[in-house]
This record gives structure tokens, sequence and C-alpha cells, in this order.
């Protein structure tokens, strides 16, 4: 697929892929995809754990816009996470896993890109990050949502609410005539704390394993239980509705904020999942929901991190909960990230680390910790950090911008061709304009290479190995 093709590449590009690898339509894209990424430098996601390098996406476990989440998916598969997490919503599953193969589509197109003699190409890499859920087993911030009656508010409001929401979720036609729009609200509070009379409430929910079907579980890699101190028998029950999952998964998550007694109550909930077949991460949860606030923000979860390595609980540590652009710079500061691994071999595995090592092979990680790869005499590091409202911050601004340029060669596709069990094999035929050219062939110039900057911006401070975009950084 040339640059300055101005033809329909839904058609000719697939032709011209089929042409190069032989292979019918159907299976072209998928094929060039998993060439491009098995030749690629980048370790798996469970490899990314054991090197201290794993890199999350957390798209809110209440948030349930599903335009966005593809698009965030997709942004930040390109940019290189090793898991992106989602509201149990089999719909926003479906939109996610729209936004991975949407990454891996642009990735085979940009690989296969001829370049004209003296044109700079991008090159996208797409890794294949694994999926997650949230679930809560107990009334928990993350799974709320937010609800008033606009009748109780006095006419002359400032609607300081809506200025504060940073989805857009609140949203006034007229004085007295607003509401909360829920698919876009995930459950920050901040609306409710600037309300001058105290007419915003929050609507808790449990969410509830058993919304999936046996085929959409196959489509999910992971989950992450949100708990609290104290909730052992909730968590217990939760533990057993998800019999089912479990076959699936190649990784379990527990999230939990801090408390005097979060380590004992953290070791009572080891015994009871223990032993475990895959990988285990306790996500730290510092101070939720806030990394887009400011810099202060980090500094819970580095503390609540601090503790649990101390701790010494079998399992990953995973940094969440108001991490932002400071996070890793201050967790290295504390002698916190294993900057050891950042030598890569040219299997692109950190010394130490078994390149091929999978979780899929049920091989018992749960009791790894991430430890230096050289022994040295520091502690123990993080294994990774999530990046939640911080990381959708940096690049929600562009997401339209993004879209309009994208829409001509990926369209809007339907989740339910997820939720049905069927993938979207050929690409959108969309209406190309005279004389235009893909986005990824000027990404110095499109939003789409300004998004990716700034996601691999992020999602590069733990990874400093990788180079995302040659055009702009090779
Ligand atoms: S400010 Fe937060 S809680 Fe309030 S509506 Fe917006 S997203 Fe929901
Ligand atoms: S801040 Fe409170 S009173 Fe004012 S418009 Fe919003 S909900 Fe109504």
């Amino acid at each position: 697929m040339g640059c300055h093709r101005q033809t329909d590449p839904s058609r000719t590009g697939l032709t011209s892929l089929e042409r190069l690898i032989g292979m019918d339509t159907e299976s072209a894209p998928r094929a060039i995809a998993e060439s491009c990424t098995s030749n690629h430098m980048w370790p798996s996601p469970h490899q990314s754990l054991q090197m201290g390098q794993w890199v999350k996406l957390i798209c809110g476990a209440s948030y349930q816009d599903m335009p966005t989440v593809r698009r965030l998916v997709m942004l930040y598969a390109l940019a290189g996470v090793d898991c992106v997490d989602v509201a149990a919503d089999s719909a926003i599953v479906a939109a996610a896993r729209q936004g991975l193969e949407d990454a891996q589509r642009l990735a085979s197109w940009s690989a296969a890109d001829e370049a004209l003699p003296g044109e700079r190409h991008a090159r996208l890499v797409s890794s294949d990050p694994w999926l997650m859920v949230s679930l809560n087993d107990c009334e928990d911030p993350h799974f709320r949502k937010a609800h008033f009656d606009a009748a109780h508010c006095p006419p002359d409001c400032d609607r300081p609410c809506e200025d504060i929401c940073p989805t857009a979720a609140i949203q006034f036609q007229a004085p007295q005539a607003g509401s909360v729009a829920t698919n876009l609200c995930y459950g920050c509070g901040r609306c409710i704390a600037v309300c001058p009379i105290g007419n915003i409430a929050a609507r808790p929910y449990l969410a509830s394993p058993e919304t999936f079907s046996t085929h959409q579980l196959g489509q999910i890699d992971a989950v992450e239980i949100h708990t609290q101190t104290g909730h052992q028998s909730q968590f217990e029950r939760l533990w057993q509705r998800l019999q089912p999952w479990r076959p699936h998964l190649k990784l379990v998550s527990i999230s939990c904020p801090d408390h005097d007694q979060v380590v004992p109550y953290l070791w009572d909930l080891y015994r009871l999942i223990a032993p475990l077949e895959v990988p285990l991460i306790w996500q730290t949860d510092g101070r939720p929901m806030s990394g887009d606030l400011g810099k202060g923000t980090t500094h819970a979860t580095i503390r609540l991190a601090q503790k649990i390595l101390d701790a010494g609980l079998p399992g990953h540590v995973q940094a969440a909960g108001g991490t932002n652009g400071y996070t890793v710079d201050k967790l290295t500061a504390l002698n916190l990230v294993n900057r050891a691994s950042s030598t890569v071999g040219a299997n692109g595995v950190a010394a130490g680390v078994d390149p091929n090592s999978r979780p899929e092979s049920r091989r018992a990680d749960a009791g790894h910790r991430s430890l230096p790869l050289d022994h040295s005499d520091v502690g123990p590091t993080i294994s990774g950090i999530a990046y939640g409202s911080y990381g959708r911050s940096q690049v929600l601004p562009l997401l339209d911008a993004i879209d309009q340029e994208l829409q001509p060669w990926l369209g809007n596709g339907s989740p339910d061709q997820w939720i049905n069990g069927q993938t979207r094999s050929r690409p959108c035929p969309g209406a190309i304009a005279p004389g235009s050219n893909p986005p990824w062939c000027h990404l110095d110039r499109s939003a789409l290479g300004h998004g990716l900057a700034l996601a691999q911006q992020l999602v590069g401070q733990l990874k400093p190995n990788r180079h995302f975009l040659p055009t702009r950084y090779g």
C-alpha cells in the first residue's frame, strides 16, 4: 500500500497484501500483523511483568462510551501497553476488541506500505495487549454513577458540575434541564464535591460476572477484582462466581486501597486463591481516579506500593490510582523501578528473563516477585504501572480528529460483530478523497501521530528500549 495511493485501500491494499504473501483476503491482515509483531523487539505482556516494564491502560471500570474506548485502546495498543482494562460490560469488551483489531490493521498496513524513494515512512507496530475487565466485591468508588435532579438546581447556579466533569458527562440543555450521561460517567465524584447545594449523589453498583457468555469469556484475558480491607467474605463469594472464568484467564489482578490492616488482609486473600497457575498482580490503588489532577496525586500509590513490596507478598506489584507523568521518576528515585532490565538482548528480552515464558503454559508464576535482574542489593521493585485518568486525559482532546482521519480506513464498525463472535475481516470501504494519504504516512502532521507520540511518551517511561514511531524517533 503506497502512501500516495488514491483508491480505496480496503480493496487495493489487501490485493497488494495478498500478492505479497499469497494469502486470501480473510487471513492477510492478521498474518501480516503477526509477522510484523513476531519479529519486533517487544516482550510479551508476561515478559514485561517479569522485566518490571508492564504498563496498563485503564479505560475506567464504569466508563461505557464505546467509540472512545475503541480509540483509546487502539492508540495505547500502538503505543505499546501490555494490557487494557475496561468495564465488565460485553459491549465495552467488544469495543475494546475492535480497538485492538484496529491497531493490528494499522500496523499491518503501515508495515506493508511501499516507500517511495526518499520518503520517510512510519512503521507502526502493534503488540497484542491482554484485555482485562474489572469487577468489584463491594461498594467501590470505581463502580458508581453520579445522578441528580436538575429541577432542584437554583436557576442562577453557575453549574460548576458541568465544568469540572472530565468526560463532559453532565449536560444541560437549559437552566434546570440537565442530567448525567451515564455511559460517560466513571464515578470520579468531582461533580459531587463542587455542587453548592449537595444536589448530586452517587449510585453504586456491583459489576456482574454472569453477564458474559462462554464465548465472550474467551475474549477476556485477565480479570481484576477491586476489594477493600475487611471484605474477605465478599471477595470469596466473587471468587467462587468466577469459577467459569478461570480456565480462560492469563492473569489475575487484585486492586486494593491502603489501610492499616491491608497487608494481613492481602495475605488472607492470597491464601484463599492459592495455588494460582497464572501471574498475580497486586494493584496498589493509591488515590483513585485522580492522576489528571496534579503532580502530588501519585504519592499515595507510591507509599502503598512500597508497603506491599516490603510485605513480601507473592506476586507482582503494580502501581495505580493517581499515577501520572511524574510517577516513574518518583519510583525510580526510590529505587522501586527495575532499571537492570533496561539492557535488552537481540531477542527483545532483558537478560535473565525466559524469552519463551508464557503464562498460557500454566506455569506457576503466582509466587514470583519482581526482583532486580542483576540481583544487586537493592530491594524488590514494582513490576509495572497502570494509567487511568491521566493516560486518558492526554489523548482525549485528539480523539475526534483521529477519528476523522481514520474514518475512511477503519470506519465505525459495529461491536455486535464481536459480541456475536465474528471478527470484522474486511476493512471498511470508506470513500478516500483523491490525493489523500493514510495518516500513518504523515505522522508528524497528523492527529494520529500526535496522539501516538503523547501515548508513547507516557508508556515509554517504563519501556525505555522501545521505539514506536521511526519517523519521529528513529
Ligand atoms: S464529574 Fe465524575 S462523577 Fe461527576 S458526572 Fe463527571 S465523571 Fe461522573
Ligand atoms: S452544581 Fe449542583 S446545583 Fe449547580 S447545576 Fe450542578 S447539580 Fe445543579
